[in-house]
């Protein structure tokens, strides 16, 4: 079978996520057939290869077909492939839970599982709401979250969401959380740091609370990164505060490290940049290093206490039917291990001193604003006013072996960990290259201040 036969099958059967699907089928976003992965690199049925720099879609943290990640999987496939959760328990599940609790600190302690990321944003919304009923608060039913922000596609993360892009044609279906400002970096005035620019948002915050606390069960951010907005950076003071607001007027804190966990920010968690807790923390994408869908809700002590009770309808009666699955566990726990066996922070820390100054060239191209790093995440804003800019980047990128998707006119980069320097260098290079290409027939732009188009 060709590319050919494989695109023309998938464009009869297959509805690709997050696309219109005339795009696809008239060539303005070629769709690309993939035969097998190795390493950073994929390949098509005809031999060509894409360095996948976006980890395919932030949940491929040590590329594709990493050996010890397959002998793992493997391993379990002829233990146990899958048991409900609900009256039975397995040992990846418990050994899981355990060594996700120590990692932070034992103040999470409790875990409860999904398969994906928006179901995870959806136990914690429940649960924040359900904890404020169970002791007698059932007004507190309402969420606060951050412009901008993204937590998922599903109808009740789309309403704590804000990227207009996903959400305005479902409104009318939606619940709508309370919007605040955003502490985004990058709306800095002369003389201002990202620290000033997050307390300004942070008494944005207070302000709401201090009016609306009694209504309001939970805030929920993207500690560091607001990621899907257009990689939308903050300085950990805004979670310093948000804490310790939500501390004052009894409110939760979900932190929905869905896409900034695992090492993403340069910490396994971003919020231990701020030196808090959340009393929620979602996490989902590189939990399997990409391999299998799963999802956790972690929580405190105080949260599981206040569901048990001889009530049944005090507990938490949500579920799915993949949760805990034995094989994404197993997983998990191979991705924890090479967390600690390879010592990968740490080669993480090297490569992005690396690879930032690998991409200079990219933040002083002249079209370039705003570039900015944290961690393993590298971002851009792009000054055109080419309305086809995404896709012809994305064209010209795929033309150059690379996968990079930008989200509006930001192109952002999330490589797996696993790049050598060799990749790194071609990556930066070509990413350059593929940019001068979609500029070219585009006019310039003049002047600062180039808004995200999600
Ligand atoms: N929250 C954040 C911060 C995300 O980035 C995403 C996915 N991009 C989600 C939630 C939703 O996760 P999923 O796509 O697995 O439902």
């Amino acid at each position: 079978m060709s590319n050919r036969d494989w695109l023309d099958r998938s464009l009869k059967a297959v509805w690709h996520p997050c696309t219109q699907m005339k795009l696809h089928a008239t060539g303005v976003l070629p769709l690309v057939p993939v035969a097998r992965g190795q390493g950073a690199w994929l390949y098509d049925f005809e031999g060509r290869r894409y360095l996948d720099a976006i980890s395919s879609w932030w949940v491929n943290l040590f590329g594709h077909a990493h050996p010890r990640m397959n002998a793992a999987i493997r391993d379990q496939l002829d233990r146990l492939e899958q048991v409900i959760l609900a009256g039975f328990t397995h040992a990846p599940v418990v050994e899981l839970s355990e060594r996700l609790a120590a990692l932070t600190g034992n103040a999470l302690g409790h875990c409860f599982y999904a398969s994906d990321g928006s179901s995870a944003v959806e136990i914690a919304l429940k649960m924040s709401f359900h904890y404020w009923r169970n002791h007698g608060q059932a007004d507190k039913n309402h969420f606060l979250c951050l412009a901008g922000g993204y937590h998922g596609e599903t109808l009740g993360t789309l309403g704590v969401s804000d990227v207009a892009l996903y959400k305005e044609v479902y409104a009318p279906l939606l619940r709508q959380a309370i919007t605040v400002p955003s502490p985004d970096a990058r709306q800095a005035e002369t003389g201002e740091s990202a620290a000033d620019v997050a307390r300004r948002a942070a008494t944005a915050l207070e302000a709401t609370l201090a009016t609306r606390h009694e209504s309001i069960a939970a805030l929920i951010v993207e500690p560091l990164v607001q990621g899907a907005t257009g990689m939308a950076m903050h300085d950990p003071e805004y979670l310093r505060l948000a804490r310790a607001l939500c501390d004052r007027y009894r409110v939760h804190l979900i932190a929905d490290e869905i896409m900034v966990g695992f090492g993403r920010t340069g910490t396994l968690f971003a919020h231990e940049q701020a030196g808090v807790r959340p009393d929620f923390l979602c996490l989902s994408k590189g939990l399997t290093g990409g391999y299998l869908p799963l999802s956790t809700v972690m929580t405190t002590e105080d949260v599981f206490t206040g569901f048990y009770d001889d009530a049944v309808t005090q507990g938490f009666l949500h579920s799915h039917s993949y949760t805990g699955n034995p094989l994404a566990c197993r997983a998990a726990l191979a991705t924890l291990d090479i967390f600690a066996e390879d010592d990968v922070l740490a080669r993480n820390q090297r490569f992005a001193e690396r690879f930032t100054a690998l991409l200079a060239p990219l933040a002083h191209h002249p079209q370039a604003r705003h570039f900015r790093h944290r961690g393993m995440i590298w971002a851009v804003d792009i000054a055109t006013d080419d309305p086809d800019f995404r896709p012809r980047f994305y064209r010209k990128a795929l033309q150059r072996e690379i996968l990079l998707r930008p989200l509006g006119t930001t192109i952002y980069f999330m490589p797996p960990y696993i790049l050598d320097d060799d990749e790194a260098a071609l990556l930066a290079e070509r990413a350059v290259a593929a940019l001068d290409a979609a500029l070219q027939s585009s006019p310039l732009l003049v002047g600062e201040g180039l808004g995200v188009r999600a």
